[in-house]
Parts: C-alpha cells; structure tokens; sequence
C-alpha cells in the first residue's frame, strides 16, 4: 500500500475520545482489507463514551470505536472466493466461534466466545483501513448506498426483533419507542407485512419520523398519563388489541405497557436493554398465554435487511440526519450526546476522499 495514513478513532477511557494513526491492518487467509467508508453512531458507542462500561464490558484500555459500518474491499486474503477488489459491502461486526454448538446451528450470536467490534475489549472499526472475515461481510447491490450499507447493522436488529416476534401479513403491531431501533423495527414489521401499526415515544419529533416511514397511529406519552389511560388510548387507536408488541425502549413503564396491552395469546417481544431488574406484571399476561421473548442482536439478517433496502421495502436513507467526517469525530459524539439538532442516525466517514 502507497498509503500509510490509518486515521483511526480510539476511545481511551470516560470523555477521552482521541484520534491517532494505526498500522495499516493485513488481512489473514480468510479475510478481506477494507478502506471504511460509513461508520454510524449506536446508542451502546455513546454509553462507552459516557460511562465507560455496559454491564460487565468496561473499557479497561483503549478500543477502537465503531461497529455499524460499510467499507469497500481492497484485497483479499489467498482463500476468499466471495468478494474481489471494488466490491462494497455491509460489515456484519460479530463473529462466532464457529465450533461450539450456537455457532454450528447457525446461533451464533449468542455464542459466548462471540467477538464483537467496540464491544471491549474487541477493537471496532471507525479508521480508514480494516481487516474483517470475508463471510461476515455482505456485497451491497449496485442500488444500495455505502451510507445505507451503514444502516445494515441496526435494520438487522430490526428484522431479528420482528422474526423472533414471528410477524406476518395481517398483524397488528405495537412498536414502543421511536429511537433508530423502534424506527427500524417498524421498517421491518411493514416489510413483514403488519397491517397495522402503532408506535409510541416521548419525544414528537421521533413520532413525526415514524409517521414519515409508515406509522398508522403514533402516540406521545406524556408525564401525566397513567398505564392504564396509554394502554387504554393504544386499543382505541388501533380499534383492537396489538398481537404483538416490541419494546424498543428498556423502560420499566414501557414493558409494564407491552405486557398489559399486547392481545390474549399474542407476544411481547424486549428488544430494549434496561434495568437489570424490573417490576412487571407477570401474571395478568401468564393467565392470557402472553409469550415472552428476547432478542439479541441477529443472526443471518444481514441478507434480508439488504435484500429490503434493495427492493424498496425499507427506506433507511430517512433515518440518517447527521454526516461528519472521521477528523470530526468529537464533534459526531457530541452531537449524539447531547441531541443537540435532533439526531437519529448520525454517520462519520472514514475514507479521506469522502465529500459531503
Ligand atoms: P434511543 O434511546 O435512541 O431510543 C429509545 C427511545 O425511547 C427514545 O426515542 C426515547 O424518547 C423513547 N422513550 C423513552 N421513554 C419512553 C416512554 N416512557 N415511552 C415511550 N418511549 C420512550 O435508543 P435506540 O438506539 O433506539 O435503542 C433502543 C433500545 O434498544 C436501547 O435500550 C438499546 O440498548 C437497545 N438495543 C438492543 C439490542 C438488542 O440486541 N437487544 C440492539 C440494539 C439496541
Ligand atoms: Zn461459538
């Protein structure tokens, strides 16, 4: 390589957010070297950038941020035979194992050895040059956008939460919390064929985004309102009881909501990560045969989030409202930590030759 500038954005600790350069990575056998194109800001990146930790994953040395990403392959290792140099992809950031018994039924994200960009201590991927497994990144077709390419990770946590949800064509479907994951989740629930959908926040510009990309009803909690006056306002808008409901928030009140409102028989599905422990009334949904189910990120999504992106099902561009370039990355962090402009997605870009 010509080059030996890999700007690259590393998280030292709490409010240490420093850029440096890092040798340029060599892909293995089994890899490909991307030159990163879009690398998109989750909720989890803020959290490590404010708290240092989430659960049991501190920053105990510095970590390389960024996992929603897309890149464009370079070169690739001498056993890769399902990408050549030029093809862009979307990056899926997790890789499995591949031995123990998740990876080989095809579970492998909730393999326990999974490895995991800017999840600690697994360096992530915001810096010009990367090394990835070739299989975990996905060709993006000729009308998909590298910037849409970014999207992929998020869509996919979306597409995961509704099949775990099992919605189909006909469902009615409430979504609580608009944030990007809400936002994606709904994209998906429509995809899947809802027939009706309903979605709740706090915040009125995140309702008028859903409204934007498909809601049929949006409804903003405000403080006063009691559990039963929004479970009560949820059925009437929809003039029916949602089978299947997904919290996209984490907050106690939302799945309390989730757990009360959802239809006799129907499923509630947490997608929100919250309190460790919350007080939830469990057996008003137990006697109705309410089904529980979690959702951890995905598995072998990233082929229908791409292939809905390329057919126009989902339209993720919308959700993206802030560019920055990779020397601005400060500045990216900050705007997603204080709100400041009303974020959704906000995308920093890697490559030196991108152009706002
Ligand atoms: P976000 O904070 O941007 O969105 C949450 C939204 O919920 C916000 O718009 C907020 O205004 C709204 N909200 C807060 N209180 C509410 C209330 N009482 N009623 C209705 N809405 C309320 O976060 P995000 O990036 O969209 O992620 C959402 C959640 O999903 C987070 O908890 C995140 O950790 C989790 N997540 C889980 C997975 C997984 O694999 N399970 C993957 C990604 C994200
Ligand atoms: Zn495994």
């Amino acid at each position: 390589m010509a080059t030996k500038d890999n700007l690259t954005a590393v998280l030292y600790g709490i409010e240490d957010m420093r850029l440096e350069q890092r040798p340029i990575p060599v892909p293995k056998d089994h890899q490909v070297l991307l030159k990163m194109e879009s690398v998109g800001i989750c909720g989890s990146d803020v959290h490590y950038l404010v708290s240092g930790r989430i659960g049991p994953f501190i920053v105990e040395k510095p970590m390389i941020i960024g996992h929603e990403a897309s890149g464009t392959v370079l070169q690739v290792g001498k056993d890769v035979k399902s990408l050549k140099p030029g093809d862009r992809v979307a990056i899926e950031p997790g890789v499995g194992c591949r031995v123990c018994s998740f990876c080989k039924e095809g579970d492998y994200h909730l393999c326990a050895e999974m490895i995991f960009c800017a999840t600690p201590p697994v360096d992530g991927n915001l810096s010009r040059y990367y090394v990835h497994d070739a299989d975990f990144c996905y060709k993006l077709p000729d009308n998909v956008s590298l910037d849409e390419g970014a999207l992929m990770e998020p869509l996919s946590v979306g597409v995961h939460a509704c099949k775990r949800a099992n919605v189909r064509f006909g469902d009615v479907v409430l979504i609580l919390g608009a944030g990007p994951i809400g936002l994606v989740t709904l994209l998906s629930a429509k995809a899947m064929g809802a027939t009706k959908t309903i979605i709740t926040d706090v915040v009125e510009g995140r309702l008028k985004k859903a409204k934007e990309i498909g809601a049929d009803y949006t409804l903003k909690i405000e403080k006063n309102m009691s559990e039963e006056q929004i479970v009560k306002t949820i059925k009437e808008l929809l003039g029916e009881d949602p089978n299947i409901s997904l919290d996209c928030t984490g907050v106690e009140q939302c799945v309390r909501v989730a757990l009360q409102a959802t239809k006799t028989g129907g499923v509630v599905t947490l997608v929100g990560l919250g309190k460790f422990e919350m007080n939830l009334p469990l057996t008003s949904a137990l006697i109705r045969e309410v089904d529980i189910r979690g959702v951890f990120r995905y598995n072998n999504d990233y082929p229908t989030a791409i292939e809905m992106v390329k057919t126009g099902k989902a339209n993720v561009k919308t959700l993206i409202t802030h560019h920055y370039k990779i020397e601005d990355t400060v500045k990216a962090f900050h705007t997603a930590k204080t709100g400041e402009g009303n974020p959704i997605k906000i995308l920093i870009h890697a490559s030196a030759d991108w152009k706002p």
